[in-house]
Order: C-alpha cells, then structure tokens, then sequence
C-alpha cells in the first residue's frame, strides 16, 4: 500500500504544474470569448487532481497508521483558530455543497496537539458534512472544560442507520452506494487513530433523514512537547 500510494502519487506533481501552465497559456494566447469556459474547465481539473491527491494521502495514511509509523509533533495552539482557518479552506466547496457554514466557538479551545493531524481530522468531518449534508446547513460548536476541548460537527443531511454506526470507524467501512456517493471509507478510521493517539474520543449520533453530530474530544495535555 504504501509503495503503491508513493507511486500513484509521483504523477499528480507534474500534472498538476501542467494545468498551471495550460491555464497562464489561456490566459496569455486564446481569444477573450473562450477563455472563461476554458479556466472552468481547468478549475474542473484542479479539483479533481485536488481530490485524487487527498484518497493518495489517505492510502498512504493508512499504511503509515497500520505500521504505527505515525509520528505526532505536539505544540500548543487554539483549536478555534484551526477551525476557523479549515472552515475558510472549504467556503467554495461549501457553496457548491449548497451549505451555510456557522461557527459557534465559546472558546479558544488552546491545548497541546499536533497540528497538522488535527487539522486533518476537522477536515475530514467537515468533508463528510458538506457531503453527506449537502443543500443543509453545518454548524461546527467548540466547548471546553478544564481537562479537554470538544469539537461537534453537526449537519442536517442523510444521517446512518443505527446497525451501520458501529462499522464507521473501521477501515474501509462505508454505509452508502458507491454509485451515490464515491470515497474509500477511510476518513473516519484515520481519524479515530489520530484522536485516539492524542488520548482523545470520537463519537457519533445521528438519525437517519434528519442530520449526524460528530464530537471529538482531545485532552488538552495528553502529548508530551514536540515529536513523539
Ligand atoms: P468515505 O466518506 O470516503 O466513505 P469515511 O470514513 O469518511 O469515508 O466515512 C465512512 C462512512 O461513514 C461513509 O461512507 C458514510 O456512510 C458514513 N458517514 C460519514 N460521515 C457522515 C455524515 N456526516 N453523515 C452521514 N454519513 C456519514
């Protein structure tokens, strides 16, 4: 897997700088009336090496994860501003999902995490909202005690089945068609390892046709400083 993922990977950089150039070389030498279904069509194909890059990184996620070579480099930082910060990342997606994003964060929610991988777990539940919420609102709400911060992502979309709540967390564990809704079903195993490193939970509740609330909860003193 890892092998694989290394290789379906070395591609994606030149096609990516490619487009780059095919969109200055539109910009520079074709005639104004074609140039805007043009730029659509690249930004079409930005998205889509955008998104194959994400299921690369998650298969390579795994077999890092899997041979317990996921190393965690602790500093402290406000969990708000991370979201907030995802939240900005993901405003045109939210648009084309047909979703109002809102923030309610009581609190800064500062502790000591690796940042990186928390940032991947807010987008990871973020993703999934917009997707399977989408054309509903999100709400993202931070709280904390004096022990830990909790993030909940709450959306109004297709909700899961009470039998299929179990599975969710495992690898490649999917509760929808693939013909409906494509992914690999390892975004929320990913981040159930992430969380878990940090001495954290993840939980979910939800009632089918009306919405999903998924809440994290991460420790705000768990990690030790720096890499461990
Ligand atoms: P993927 O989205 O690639 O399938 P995930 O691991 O992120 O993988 O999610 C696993 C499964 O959990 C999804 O296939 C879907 O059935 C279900 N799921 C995740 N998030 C939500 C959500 N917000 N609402 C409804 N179902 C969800």
């Amino acid at each position: 897997l890892s092998i694989a993922s290394h290789e379906l990977r070395t591609p994606l950089t030149p096609l990516h700088l490619k487009l780059e150039l095919l969109a200055r070389e539109i910009g520079d030498r074709v005639a104004p009336e074609h140039q805007e279904r043009l730029h659509a069509h690249v930004q079409g194909m930005r998205r889509q090496v955008r998104r194959m890059g994400e299921l690369i990184n998650g298969m390579l996620d795994l077999s890092r994860i899997d041979s317990g070579l996921l190393p965690l480099e602790a500093n402290q930082f406000s969990l708000a501003e991370v979201v907030r910060e995802v939240v900005a990342r993901h405003q045109e997606e939210a648009v084309r999902a047909g979703c109002e994003v809102s923030l309610e964060l009581g609190s800064e929610g500062v502790g000591r995490w690796d940042r990186i991988r928390v940032e991947q777990v807010i987008t990871n539940l973020l993703t999934n909202a917009l997707k399977y919420g989408a054309g509903h609102p999100v709400l993202l709400r931070l709280t904390e005690d004096d022990e830990q911060v909790t993030l909940e992502v709450v959306d109004e979309g297709i909700g899961i089945e009470a039998d299929q709540v179990p599975r969710l967390f495992q690898r490649f564990a999917r509760a929808v068609s693939e013909r409906n809704y494509g992914g690999l079903g390892l975004g929320l195993y990913i981040t159930r390892r992430i969380v878990e490193n940090h001495g954290g939970t993840v939980r979910v509740t939800s009632e089918p046709g009306r919405g999903s609330t998924f809440r994290i909860s991460l420790p705000k003193g768990f990690l030790p400083e720096g890499r461990s």
